[in-house]
Parts: structure tokens; C-alpha cells; sequence
């Protein structure tokens, strides 16, 4: 009797025990769907800025994968991010052709997942910055403004800041997109390499490299470091730096009118597998005029102008 009580009490002890793991698990899984999710706006605690309505930008690269890491959290919740997200850095990086970058030496790729490689010219304005190619990081842009445009925050912050001559560009688009009855403001502009080393390195602890790089960009690779990039929205801020976005009267025009004043949309639609990013309606890269033009005539990305290597191959 005793015996079988006791055998009874250890079965207990065991069912229990496996239900209690089995809780863990399906937690852990929670939690790493969560995270997507939740990455962004942790970030937006960490910036400095509270008021603007883009849960993200500071997440640069979102699971899905995004720049902006916007994309996803928030008005799409049926994306799930965490399948596509893929550490899409690879070593394959060979040196492009065109003026911008050269075989990395270990560049920032601590953690042995991939050389990204220097940019070589990072004042360059047609400087191909990507998961591949990254700012020196001791780079920092020396002639970042602060743009006479509306932003969807007020404080006179790093977001707000883009180089001199994409801001003065920034200035007549935004004119220009007022004349045709479309109101536009800013989300994010420039975020530095330390804002961004930060940023990562906090991912890093809580999550681990490896899962870090699936939605954070490493250090020196986003291309809002350059102070040439700038997500855009309507002045209402609906859908800023969302997917959602895609469609609007604001992204028709930008997708019309942006390459007149010297920016292109960076990740169209259709490009992932070159930029390592997914659409991004918002997300503008100044490269002038000229250039602009070429690649909107063409439908070509910078990478392909580089003739780079795809990201994600
Ligand atoms: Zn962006």
C-alpha cells in the first residue's frame, strides 16, 4: 500500500514536471514570436524621442526583414515575421566594382557570421550602405541639419538630422508634394553608429547575436547612419513606416515625384532578394538627382547599379 501510494506521489511528481517544462517551451515560443514585435518598441523607449507614432525605427532591421523594423509590429499582426527572418549576411561579399567598398578585413562580423564589408567612400552620396556593406565605424557624417520640414515629433533630435544636401533636397520635395495637395512628414532620419551599436548590443544581450541580427541592423549597416536616409509619412503619421503606408496618396506621390528631387525608394517592391529588405514605401535614400533618375528609369536598386552581390545570396 505504501509502496503504491509512493509510486503514485512520484508519478505526480513527474507529470508535474513535465507539464512544468512543457510550460517553459510553449513560453520560449511565445516569447520569440513576441519579440518581433516588441523589439521596436523597446526601441522607441530607448530614443530619446517619445512623440513620434513609429513604434521602430531605432530596430532598424525588423524579422521580416525591415529597415525600418516598423513593418511589422503594428497594423499587421498577421505577418509573422519570425519565419522569413533570416541572418542574410553571408561571406560572400566580394569586392563591387563601383566606387564604394572593398573587401572587409574582419569588418564588424565579431561573431564570425558573415565579413561585411568597408564602404570605402561613406561621404560618397551614391554610397551603397547594406547588410554587406558597412560605415567605417568611426564615421560620422560632418555636415548633418537639421531640415525645415515638418517631423512627426518636435524635439530637435539626431532623428531629425540628415546631411546637408539631402536635407536641402528633403526641403524642395516636401514643397513640391505640398503643391500637389499631399502633406508629408518626417519619421526618422539619421540614427548614429553608436545609437545603433547601443541599440544592437542591448539585443544582443537580451537575445543573443545570432537572433539579433535577425531583426536589429548590425552597427554600420543601416543606412540611416549615412544621414542620407529618411522614412516619410503623411503629416497624419497613419501608417508611419508601416506597410501599411504602401498605397497611400503619400507613398503614390513619393513613388511619382521622389527621384525629381534626388531620392529613390530604396527597397521596392520585388527587390528583396537583392536589398535584404522588403518593401519599405517610406524609407528614402538620397543619391541625387542624376542617379536617381538612372535607377527610377532603369527600376534598379543600388545594388544593382554596383552590380553587388544579391543580399541574400
Ligand atoms: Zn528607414
Amino acid at each position: 500500500m505504501r509502496t503504491g501510494k509512493s509510486n503514485a506521489r512520484r508519478w505526480r511528481s513527474l507529470l508535474l514536471l513535465v507539464a512544468f517544462v512543457g510550460l517553459i517551451i510553449a513560453y520560449m515560443t511565445l516569447e520569440n514570436r513576441d519579440n518581433a514585435a516588441q523589439s521596436p518598441a523597446l526601441t522607441a523607449g530607448g530614443d530619446t524621442s517619445t512623440a513620434s507614432p513609429s513604434p521602430s525605427d531605432e530596430a532598424a532591421v525588423s524579422p521580416s526583414p525591415s529597415e525600418d523594423g516598423a513593418a511589422t509590429p503594428v497594423p499587421t499582426p498577421s505577418d509573422k515575421p519570425e519565419e522569413t527572418a533570416k541572418p542574410t549576411v553571408k561571406p560572400t561579399v566580394k569586392p563591387t566594382a563601383k566606387p564604394t567598398s572593398k573587401p572587409a578585413s574582419g569588418g564588424a562580423g565579431s561573431g564570425g557570421s558573415g565579413a561585411i564589408a568597408v564602404v570605402a567612400q561613406p561621404e560618397s552620396i551614391t554610397a551603397l550602405v547594406n547588410k554587406q556593406n558597412g560605415l567605417p565605424r568611426e564615421y560620422e557624417p560632418t555636415d548633418l541639419v537639421f531640415p525645415d520640414v515638418p517631423f512627426l515629433f518636435k524635439e530637435k533630435i539626431d532623428k531629425r538630422k540628415l546631411r546637408k544636401e539631402a536635407a536641402a533636397a528633403l526641403e524642395e520635395m516636401f514643397a513640391g508634394a505640398k503643391d500637389d495637395g499631399v502633406a508629408l512628414a518626417g519619421v526618422s532620419a539619421y540614427r548614429s553608429y553608436a545609437t545603433q551599436k547601443a541599440l544592437f548590443e542591448r539585443y544582443v544581450k537580451k537575445d543573443g547575436e545570432a537572433k539579433a541580427r535577425t531583426y536589429s541592423a548590425y552597427p554600420g549597416t543601416s543606412e540611416h547612419e549615412t544621414g542620407l536616409a529618411i522614412d516619410v509619412s503623411g503629416s497624419t503619421g497613419k501608417c508611419a513606416a508601416t506597410s501599411c503606408f504602401g498605397g497611400s496618396k503619400e507613398a503614390v506621390w513619393l513613388d511619382k515625384h521622389a527621384a525629381e528631387y534626388g531620392f529613390i525608394i530604396r527597397y521596392p517592391k520585388g527587390k528583396q532578394s537583392i536589398t535584404g529588405y522588403m518593401y519599405e514605401p517610406w524609407h528614402l535614400r538620397f543619391v541625387g538627382k542624376e542617379l536617381a533618375k538612372e535607377l527610377t528609369d532603369k527600376e534598379q536598386t543600388l545594388e544593382e547599379y554596383y552590380n553587388a552581390v544579391p543580399v541574400t545570396k
